[in-house]
């Protein structure tokens, strides 16, 4: 039994293809995580990496607390299961089942002891002396289970096992899996492409497109809240309506008006708290996605009810699927476009083709996405809150309180808005505040808090002292603050860039025992920056090496680091002061190094003075620049 931890993990074939992209996630022990995504997205290759069978270009792997990234596959004790069973023909489901026990020379008592338990386990007992020949593709599949079983593994990894079996069969083998699972109280991992496989069997769920992680959560949360329009579109059938649109509020209500539809409908305001005001001016284009279910057959209150245009049915006998257009002149409506709509209606629902129906829709459930990024715009945690404001004599009036701004912030009076960070705003502090509720996002506990007439949010530690908080800090040297042409104050970066490279020294020293001299050599490696050598860790050393192979020496680097990183000193790298910016209980210096800037915390530097500063290569975020790999 054991968990697993991928940090940074890449995978770049010989001939470029970057097939895995900086995957990064802890998997707890007894959990079943199934990697779902289309085809070529990458899960058999993170699973393989995982087992072994494909090396990991960069990054660290770990099973349990050992970094297994160069353990060979039969010791990293994991049992794998591939979608051709891989049976050995000739021999019989126990010769089978036993002949990687008896590889390792098992004695034979227990080798016996084993495959019966497994075969029990299975319900494979009776067909024991059988040759896989003479066994269905779904008992097959269960010798292939029993071979891993018998192993007793820390790890299952199961790819895409179930692929080769009729529908039938594959309903009853997930609920085994799952069983099984249960049974052996082992970590799962489980690679599929198909989302109905993933929903039913996983605790976890990791979809993935591209090569790139979209979203890890549970089932129902990735169906409730999906991250992206391409979560929302992958999961759950029949796929969501996605409608170009836009969204305007006013007062209590949001306006969803679907483009080129005609159809306009009323939301309630508080289903877009979390949302950037920014998307809710009623131009900005948005993609409005909402589930079949979550619209009806019939009119409603006529703020949400719309006319449509039936162009085709699916009886499914559970339900029947209604295929319509809210384009009423449009002939063919089956075919995705921007005005066909799905709907579930119940079963045994007739409708004559071209007939004209009310459709009504539930927007308690709607779902928004950026037209561009496609990042749904109702997040379960907000990066930030924009907010009115207005500066004046010094002062930035917001959410009801009037902050006194550090002369760091020199902005004209006038009218602003500003956009907060949801991390820059912390509990206790002088703007007036009433906590409304503290919500668990898997884990991690938001306060949903109004301030002035606002509801902004904040993550807090404990739930108790959240709902009795009276008021919440804003970090000033995080905001922006925008007029109508862009931002006239923009945030201290939170890291700085600077090009490097890993080097290799040897250093020669004489020692001296029982007065005889030797000279000893040593490497010692550093982390290069503008011609200033950093001494390195070994540890950090092997994890670069491991990361990027030896020839990391040869790779230029990307560092990077927050402001408190650099030392300052008498040697170093050199920078000259620009600009200093003071928030009264901090000071940051903004620093040229050659053509790159570089923020420095520091209380007692001036402007146009020469500094040096050297770095702590532990503290740097590295990332090899070419392939745009992270390595640390
Ligand atoms: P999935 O399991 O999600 O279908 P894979 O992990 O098999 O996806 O593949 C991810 C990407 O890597 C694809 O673009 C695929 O073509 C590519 N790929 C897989 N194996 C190799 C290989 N041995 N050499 C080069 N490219 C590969």
């Amino acid at each position: 039994m054991a968990g697993l931890k991928l940090t940074h993990i890449y995978k770049v074939y010989p001939n470029g293809v970057k097939a895995v992209n900086d995957f990064t996630m802890e998997i707890e022990d007894k959990e079943f995580i199934v990697f779902v995504g289309p085809s070529g997205c990458g899960k058999s290759t993170t699973l393989r990496m995982i087992a072994g069978l494909e090396e990991i270009t960069a990054g660290e792997l770990k099973i349990g607390d050992a970094i297994v990234n160069d353990v060979e596959p039969k010791d990293r004790d994991i049992a794998m299961v591939f979608q051709n069973y891989a049976l050995y023909p000739h021999m019989t489901v126990y010769e089978n089942m036993a002949f990687g026990l008896k590889l390792r020379k098992m004695p034979k008592d227990q080798i016996d002891q084993k495959v019966r338990e497994a075969a029990e386990i299975l319900g494979i007992t009776e067909y024991l002396q059988r040759k896989p020949k003479a066994m269905s593709g779904g008992q097959r599949q269960r010798v292939a289970l029993g071979r891993a079983i018998v192993r007793e593994p820390k790890v299952f990894l199961l790819d895409e096992p179930l692929s080769n079996l009729d529908a039938k069969l594959r309903t009853q083998m997930r609920s085994e899996i799952s069983k099984l699972h249960h049974k052996l109280q082992t970590t799962f991992i489980y690679v599929t492409h198909d989302q109905v496989e993933a929903m039913t069997m996983g605790t976890r769920i990791v979809v993935m497109k591209d090569g790139f992680i979209q979203q890890i959560d549970s089932p129902r949360n990735l169906y409730n809240f999906p991250g992206n329009k391409f979560v929302a579109g992958f999961i759950g059938t029949p796929q969501m309506n996605f409608f170009n649109g836009r969204l305007k509020l006013d007062g209590d209500t949001v306006t969803v008006s679907l483009d080129g539809t005609g159809v306009a409908l009323k939301a309630a305001a508080n289903i877009f708290d979390k949302t950037d005001l920014a998307y809710l001016d009623g131009e900005k284009p948005v993609i409005i996605g909402l589930r079949a279910e979550h619209l009806s057959i019939g009119g409603g209150a006529a703020e949400s009810t719309a006319k449509c245009r039936v162009t085709h049915l699916e009886e499914l006998g559970t339900e029947c699927l209604v295929y319509a257009d809210f384009n009423l002149e449009k002939e063919d409506g089956v075919s995705e476009s921007n005005t066909r709509v799905i709907i579930k209606a119940p079963a045994g629902t007739e409708y004559e083709i071209g007939e004209v129906i009310d459709v009504s829709f539930n927007l308690t459930y709607v779902k928004a996405f950026d037209a561009e990024t496609e990042d749904s715009i109702i997040p379960r945690i907000p990066a930030n809150v924009v907010v009115d404001a207005e500066i004046k004599g010094g002062k930035l009036k917001m959410l009801g309180a009037n902050i006194a701004l550090p002369s760091a912030i020199n902005v004209a009076d006038g009218k602003y808005t500003v956009k907060i960070p949801v991390a820059a705003i912390t509990l206790g502090g002088s703007v007036k505040t009433q906590t409304e509720q503290v919500e668990n996002v898997n884990g991690k506990l938001l306060a949903h808090i109004r301030a002035g007439n606002r509801t902004i949010f904040s993550l807090v530690r404990d739930a108790e002292e959240a709902e009795k908080a009276q008021g919440v800090s804003i970090d000033l040297k995080r905001i922006t603050i925008s007029d109508a042409n862009g931002a006239v104050w923009s945030p201290v970066p939170e890291t700085s860039a600077l090009d490097g490279k890993l080097v290799r020294n040897v250093v020669t020293s004489v020692e001296e025992t029982d007065g005889r001299k030797k000279t000893v050599k040593e490497a010692v490696y550093s982390v290069n920056v503008c011609g200033h050598d950093m001494i390195c860790g070994l540890d950090l050393v092997r994890r670069l090496v491991s990361g990027a192979g030896t020839e990391i020496f040869r790779k230029d680097l990307k560092l990077e680091f927050a402001p408190d990183v650099p030392r300052l000193g008498e040697s170093g790298v050199e920078a000259k002061v620009e600009e200093i910016l003071d928030f009264g209980d901090e000071k940051f210096a903004k620093c040229t190094v050659g053509e790159k800037t570089v923020f420095v915390k520091s209380s007692d530097l001036e402007v146009n003075q020469t500094v040096y500063f050297t770095l702590d290569p532990e503290k740097l975020a590295i990332t090899e620049a070419q392939r745009d790999i992270r390595l640390t």
